[in-house]
């Protein structure tokens, strides 16, 4: 008998990404999603929704480095900042990293992922009390109508979001799109979570076309890692004013001061050099020359 214990996502119904657990930390389920985590045997802690990885300890790096370091170091004064999803709290730990943010708002849906984070992922969740982060429990949809109507400005925004599930369904729609562009500064930049360049070409593309309908500036750049599935991975980048490669000053990232595992000034100007088969893809949307 084999009492080993594997989880497996499963993308589609032809792809699974398995990995070893070692226990059970919390399972629950909450009125937007289950939330589970893990202590996996090759990748620590690791936070799952509706059985999709969200992060783990061992990579989560990856992914927080570069949807917070790209935007944050391309704006050149970013003071004030949104981040829609991101309950792990890796994002929002990134963001205060930069001593020019005033304040780093983060408006997630589910309190549940959250509070299961704050108890056994500190690793990602230890900045979640700074006074400088903002925490509101809500939909982000909402919010940034609301704060759109109220005249409220940010220099950057984030969407660390699920796939276009459930209550993520919207993150991934137009009217999001044009709040967020109704509610960033006017040198505003947005980055989003965009999906596998391999896997869900449909979505990406989708994703692209709305923000290349709304923002004068669109780009896309990848990095790689471990656990969403065909290793690469991409995020959207809308901007305002910025170009994320002639506006950006690689001097920043020196005086800085900060000290990245992932994210370098070369890997920021690499992970916009997209394969062929992604640039074809997407040529009709991307304005990014
Ligand atoms: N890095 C992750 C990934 O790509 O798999 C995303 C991490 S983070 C845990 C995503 C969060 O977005 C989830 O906790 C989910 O509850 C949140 N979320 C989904 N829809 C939302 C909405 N409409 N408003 C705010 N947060 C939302």
């Amino acid at each position: 008998m084999n009492s080993e214990l594997w989880i497996e996502e499963k993308l589609e119904d032809y792809l699974g990404l398995r990995m070893k657990v070692e226990k059970t930390l919390f399972s629950g389920k909450s009125p937007f999603q289950a939330v589970d985590v893990v202590e996996t045997k090759g990748h620590g802690k690791m936070l799952l929704n509706d059985g999709l990885i969200m992060v783990t300890e061992r990579d989560e790096f990856v992914y927080h480095d570069m949807i917070t370091h790209v935007p944050l170091f391309v704006h050149p004064n970013p003071k004030n900042v949104l981040v829609i999803g991101g309950g792990d709290g890796g994002t929002a730990r990134e963001v205060i990293r930069h001593k020019s943010v005033e304040k780093c708002t983060m408006v997630e849906i589910d309190e549940m992922v959250v509070n299961a984070c704050k108890e056994f992922i500190p690793q990602t969740s230890c900045k979640l009390d700074d006074p400088r982060i903002d925490l509101i429990i809500g939909d982000g949809v909402e919010f940034v109508k609301q704060a759109r109507a109220k005249g409220q400005h940010f220099d950057v925004i984030i969407v660390d979001s699920t796939d276009p599930i459930g209550p993520a369904q919207p993150l991934f729609g137009t009217e999001f799109y044009e709040d967020i562009h109704g509610c960033l500064s006017e040198d505003g930049i947005v980055v989003s979570q965009g999906e596998s360049p391999f896997y869900q070409e449909e979505m990406q593309n989708k994703l692209v076309n709305i923000i290349s309908g709304i923002f004068p500036l669109v780009s896309i750049y990848n990095f790689s890692n471990l656990t969403y599935p065909g290793g690469l991975w991409s995020f959207t980048f809308g901007s305002k004013k910025y170009h994320p490669l002639r506006d950006f000053d690689s001097q920043r990232v020196s005086d800085s001061g900060l000290d990245f595992e992932y994210y370098n000034k070369d890997i920021h100007l690499g992970s916009f050099a997209i394969p062929t088969f992604q640039r074809k893809r997407l040529a009709s949307w991307l304005k990014d020359s």
